[in-house]
């Protein structure tokens, strides 16, 4: 069975295993019961088992993420150092996940208005959500230039270390000579070690995204969508028409590649964010994917991924823009055009500063909602679908981040097309 089987199978007997635990540690309680089945199998199994594997999994996707980021970039920069390309890539690179992220905002403000998903909600008196501070854009652009790249790297601060990385691979093809090209093989050589690592870690995916599903299905269980159906659906509609429609789109017309093999390779990356609900995590899988399997050059792919990783997020957007309008029918208030439009430039910046972890998008809500003077405790309405709604939207922020990836490589001449088109070619299929 391929290694994509296996993760869907271990996400669909997760989620199946989760919802029976959570149906019968629900029948004990209601029976009264302490002690017995039910709480053995909170302890042991799920708080126990499936919580400590779970955790082990992501913690060691989490350990790659950074050495892979610095290195891979070195790689990537000190390549395209001599070629001065890096400018007009990156500037490329951001244009398009700006566009793509308001794009999606828009689309999603589109939907929610004709589908009407606050129409007939009730809002609830009491709510004890409190809106967390949100930094001001100048502290964000100051934060970006490390002053201590060590700490940069032991706090995971993504943005710093692709600063970082770049100056660093683009000194190393200033200073040439030797000391240059050693260090470019000693990078190079350092990244086929870490990938190694990768190709090693993913085999024992199945069996953590299994234990991820069940704990979270355990205590989550599927009645809680039934009550905020409309909105939940109106967000995984707009999530579907994005990430297939317009990715697809996107592909075929301007880079003129088959949108379904694009799909077909990015299958495993998808399921990777599903399970974890972070972009952050799945950094790893979505470089080895977009490098290996689509071609894309690593001097695009090495830059792009991790900064999409970090600063686009199409799903968080799309959900933001549902979200957006969700409350401000829930409370008959009309934010007009006009607030329209502020909701997608709102998102767009949001999503910019939504870090690549679980359940960020809520927390940069607040700042979008904040901005159309809609009243942030809005959000407790929505909190308790918001789990699945994560991850839903994870998949679709690291699909943007690769179609992106897909499209600068190939305007660039930097994409492999023979290996974007051959349907052979998957890491999984690599000897580990
Ligand atoms: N979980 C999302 C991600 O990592 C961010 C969010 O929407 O909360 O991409």
């Amino acid at each position: 069975m391929s290694l994509t089987n296996k993760i869907l199978l271990g996400m669909v007997l997760g989620t199946i295993v989760g919802i029976i635990f959570n149906v019968v540690l629900g029948s004990s309680q209601d029976q009264g019961q302490v002690g017995g089945v039910g709480q053995w199998l909170q302890v042991f199994v799920i708080d126990g088992l499936f919580d400590a594997v779970g955790k082990i999994f992501i913690a060691s996707l989490k350990m790659l993420v950074v050495p892979l980021v610095f290195v891979s970039l070195v790689c990537g920069a000190a390549a395209l150092g001599g070629q001065s390309r890096m400018g007009p890539m990156a500037v490329k690179t951001l244009a398009l996940y700006l566009c793509c992220t308001s794009f999606a905002v828009a689309l999603s403000i589109t939907c929610a208005v004709l589908i009407q998903p606050g129409a007939d909600v009730d809002i609830p008196t009491a709510s004890n959500f409190t809106a967390p501070e949100i930094p001001s854009i100048k502290d964000t652009l100051i934060d970006i230039v490390p002053s201590n790249p060590l700490q940069s790297m032991v706090e995971a601060n993504m943005l710093q270390i692709i600063i970082f990385s770049i100056l660093f691979g683009l000194a190393i093809s200033r200073t040439g000579g030797e000391a240059a090209s050693n260090m470019v093989v000693f990078f190079n050589n350092l990244n086929d070690v870490i990938i190694k690592m990768v190709m090693m870690l993913m085999q024992l995916a199945p069996y953590g995204i299994f234990c991820l599903l069940a704990k979270l299905f355990s205590s989550l269980g599927i009645g809680i969508i039934l009550d905020l159906a409309k909105y939940f659906f109106t967000v995984v509609l707009v999530l579907f028409l994005h990430g297939i429609g317009v990715y697809g789109a996107l592909i075929k017309i301007l880079s003129g590649l088959s949108p379904v093999i694009f799909f077909k390779k990015m299958q495993k990356v998808m399921l990777f964010a599903f399970s974890t609900a972070s972009s952050n995590a799945t950094i790893p899988i979505t470089l080895r994917t977009v490098e290996h399997d689509l071609g894309v050059d690593n001097k695009v792919a090495s830059f792009s991924v991790p900064l999409g990783a970090t600063v686009n997020m199409d799903g968080t957007a799309i959900m933001q823009g549902v979200a957006t309008v969700f409350i401000a029918q829930a409370y008959n208030i009309d934010i007009g055009i006009a607030g329209y439009l502020m909701v997608i430039l709102t998102a767009t910046l949001a999503s910019i500063g939504t870090a690549g972890v679980p359940g960020v998008g809520l927390v940069t809500l607040t700042m979008v909602l904040q901005s159309v003077g809609l009243p942030v405790e809005g959000i407790a309405l929505i909190i308790g679908v918001d789990r699945l709604l994560d991850m839903i939207r994870t998949g679709v922020n690291v699909a943007g981040d690769a179609v992106i990836a897909v499209i600068v490589a190939k305007s660039e001449k930097m994409l492999n097309i023979e290996r974007y088109n051959n349907p052979t070619l998957n890491a999984e299929n690599d000897p580990v």
